[in-house]
């Protein structure tokens, strides 16, 4: 097993195999290159020499176009397939709104004693910023540019998943099978494990995420991402707000305490996550049945939970 720090979360990378240890140190390197490069071109907070980053783009919002990777390119134009696919529910353009919700969280964390909700009149004039419209990707010059100062990309709903898949596509361009990655409860399955069974993961309880599971699952060639109110959040008189917000209300989203999606590619698994998290059970259980081969587990605040026609939850005392 390897350890490494990328996206803020602690992360980890093993393998069922029984490889040599060259051949297992080669191997993360590899996928540790990728989700570096995706680390830093995401990043909205620090600049890097020699990459052109969605915080360079931030800064220049309102000037002329950058030009960007072509990986760049071919990632907004996937986030903007999966705006669409979201009925905006999932909205990188939604920088404006994330960021007063941001500074509320590190204010509230550093100095308890002053923490206070964003007004929601600050909140709807950041909104004015958020159409997704503002984002011009040029791809034939491989440009990108956002239109008005006032808004921002934030990819954070997204990033992860999308560097990890980019990740493990490395791998499997390379014919490896039988690796888990697990960057910050991201979870990504290449095949299965060595005797072709499927590996066994939990469904963290969002009232105890720490120390138990509310649900257990057999999983194999898939990814596996779960977005909840347990993840970051900061108090305010007793009550938490945390960080995936509803772009309807410009509040933290209220219908679950986690929603989980399965699906192979780990981009719209964790897309897909922060988007279901914001909409009813009933209109994300539509649109989880509408796309083929994704399945989804929502676990509401009274620890009742709801699971997709797909999901066969792992007995674990019976091993079934
Ligand atoms: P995590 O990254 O903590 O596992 P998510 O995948 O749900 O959780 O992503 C949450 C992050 O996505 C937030 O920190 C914020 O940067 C961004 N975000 C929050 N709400 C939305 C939204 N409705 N649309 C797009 N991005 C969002
Ligand atoms: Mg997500």
């Amino acid at each position: 097993m390897t350890y490494f720090q990328y996206f803020d979360t602690v992360s980890y990378i093993y393998s069922y195999k029984y490889d040599t240890k060259t051949e297992f140190e080669s191997n993360c390197a590899i996928a540790e290159d990728v989700l570096s490069y995706y680390h830093k071109l995401f990043d909205i907070y620090y600049e890097y020499e020699g990459v052109t980053n969605l915080c360079t783009i931030n800064k220049n919002a309102g000037k002329e176009a950058l030009t960007v990777d072509r990986e760049l390119i071919v990632f907004l134009e996937y986030c903007k397939e999966l705006y669409e696919l979201t009925g905006g529910k999932m909205n990188p353009m939604l920088g404006s709104v994330l960021r007063i919700w941001h500074d509320a969280r590190t204010l509230a964390t550093e100095n308890p004693s002053q923490a206070a909700l964003p007004a929601l009149s600050v909140l709807e004039e950041a909104d004015r910023h958020t159409d997704f419209g503002l984002l011009e990707i040029d791809e034939s010059k491989c440009t990108v540019r956002i239109s008005d100062p006032a808004a921002s990309i934030d990819v954070g709903a997204v990033a992860k998943g999308y560097a990890v898949e980019m990740a493990a596509r490395a791998l499997e361009e390379k014919g490896i099978t039988s690796y888990v990655f697990n960057v910050g409860g991201n979870i990504r399955i290449i095949g299965t494990k060595p005797d072709g069974d499927g590996w066994v993961t939990g469904i963290k309880d969002p009232k105890n995420p720490d120390y138990s599971y509310s649900m257990y699952l057999k999983i194999s060639d898939t990814a596996c991402v779960t977005s909840g109110v347990y993840e970051r959040f900061f108090t305010v008189n007793g009550n938490r707000y945390h960080h995936i917000i509803d772009p309807d209300t410009l509040m933290p989203a209220d219908y679950f305490d986690s929603v989980t999606i399965l699906t192979e590619h780990s981009g719209l698994a964790d897309a897909l996550s922060t988007a279901l998290f914001c909409m009813s059970y009933a209109d994300g259980k539509a649109l989880i049945e509408a796309i083929p081969g994704v399945e989804a587990v929502w676990i509401f605040g009274d620890g009742s939970t709801e699971k997709s026609s797909g999901v066969t939850p792992f007995d674990y005392n019976n091993k079934k």
